[in-house]
């Protein structure tokens, strides 16, 4: 007997199994994405010194406290264009010229802008007065140096990779992005564009998995279209696992003849059970020769919605991230539905939300049936009937999972 399970002890297991990615240093380049996985201090404040917010001229406030009244003219006795780092003092009675972000003289205490000058080189009319600490940006006004820049557990998008690069980093401490070998089997599998034949059809599979495994920044391998046939699935991925942090396999797992992954690995320390849901009941997980192993299922729609269940979650945790849920609403629904009593039922479905109302609505997309891959695509989430609910009427509120 095949064991049954329910989706969240399924899902666990499945978690417990990728456990966490190892902690390597990846240049910012690569980082893209990824979780820091400790808190980096910075090297140098931000700014590192006190620089000027304006193209304009370096003063002493006191200087042209008066040129509100009548205007006020300076000599201009050093130009200082941003990257300049011999700098001077600013003597009383004086204006250096200033660009933003350049270091300010010591002995200036404000910056006047360009527009409220006649923007004169040798020497200049000052038309306003400024303020000490006028268009100065001080040293470590943003970041301290020394302090935490960025916290671990950080997701690193543009902003904190900027801040990386900013205090000093070239390489940040990340886990690792799992190494993901993909593999669908199938003997009626063909890879486009070859013609199919009548009982062929075109492979799918592959290319949904790596694409939703490259999306959270793992790395995935391909192999298409594997036979169904034991020795030669064996002969063709077993070599291939040495490379890899992870197998997803598709296809082969159910309970009719010819189930080639589930022949390949029984007995190999990947356990077949079912998962009390649909689509996707037929689910396996384990090791094969040390590495992990999840096998799915292989029609496309039960390869989306266990990937949605399983595989995205635990990839998510593996990575770092402390968020892997998809965000969760409640919705009306727009017609009646069933679902097999005793399995939780994800269909796909479309949500909106209009302004205004408390909940928003939802409509199935296509049927239950997880071959109607078309009807995903019209979808923008999945709605959730759970294992103690066999009907649904229209007005509803339903948990609707947002993609
Ligand atoms: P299986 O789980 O191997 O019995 O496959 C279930 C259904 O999914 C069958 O109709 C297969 O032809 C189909 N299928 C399996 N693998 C793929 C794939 N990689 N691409 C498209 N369809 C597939
Ligand atoms: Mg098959």
């Amino acid at each position: 007997m095949v064991r049954v399970i329910s989706v969240d002890a399924h899902r666990e297991t499945v978690t417990g199994l990728l456990g966490n990615a190892p902690v390597i240093r990846l240049p910012l380049a690569s980082a893209a994405g990824l979780v820091l996985a400790e808190d980096v201090l910075a090297g140098v404040s931000l700014p590192p010194f006190d620089n000027s917010a304006m193209d304009g001229y370096a003063v002493r406030a006191a200087d042209v406290a008066s040129a509100d009244e009548a205007p006020v003219t300076l000599p201009v006795a050093d130009d200082i264009p941003a990257g300049r780092v011999d700098i001077g003092e600013l003597e009383p009675g004086t204006a250096h010229r200033i660009m933003t972000g350049a270091p300010l003289p010591p002995g200036a205490d404000a910056v006047v802008m360009v527009e409220h000058t006649d923007g004169g080189v040798t020497d200049v009319r000052i038309l306003r007065t400024a303020v000490p600490g006028a268009h100065i940006r001080r040293l470590g006004e943003d970041v301290v140096e020394g302090t935490v820049a960025l916290s671990a557990g950080t997701v690193l998008g543009p902003a904190q990779l900027g801040l990386a690069a900013a205090v000093g980093l070239a390489d940040v401490p990340v886990r690792r992005p799992l190494k993901v070998l993909v593999v669908s089997t199938g003997t009626e599998l063909v890879d486009a564009p070859n013609p199919l034949r009548h009982g062929q059809i075109y492979e799918s599979n592959s290319i949904m998995l790596a694409s939703a495994i490259r999306a959270l920044g793992c790395e995935a391998e391909v192999v298409r279209s594997v036979v169904d046939d034991v020795a030669e699935f064996r002969a063709v991925i077993e070599p291939r696992l040495a490379d890899v942090d992870l197998l997803v396999t598709s296809g082969g797992v159910s309970a009719g003849a010819y189930e080639v992954v589930k022949d390949a690995l029984t007995g190999q320390g990947v356990e077949f059970r079912k998962v009390a849901m649909q689509p996707g009941g037929p689910q396996g997980c384990g090791r094969w020769n040390g590495v992990p192993v999840v096998t799915l299922p292989g029609n496309p729609v039960s390869v989306l919605v266990s990937f949605e269940a399983f595989l995205r979650p635990a990839l998510l945790a593996a990575l770092g991230h402390a968020g892997v849920d998809r965000r969760q609403v409640r919705a009306r629904l727009t017609e009646s539905m069933t679902s097999p009593a005793g399995r939780r039922q994800f269909r796909r479905g479309f949500y909106t939300h209009s302004e205004g109302e408390v909940t928003g609505i939802v409509g199935p997309r296509g049927g239950p049936g997880s071959h109607l891959l078309a009807a995903f695509t019209q979808a923008n989430c999945l709605i959730v009937l759970p294992e103690d609910v066999d009907s649904v009427d229209q007005g509803d509120e339903v948990d609707v999972l947002l993609l």
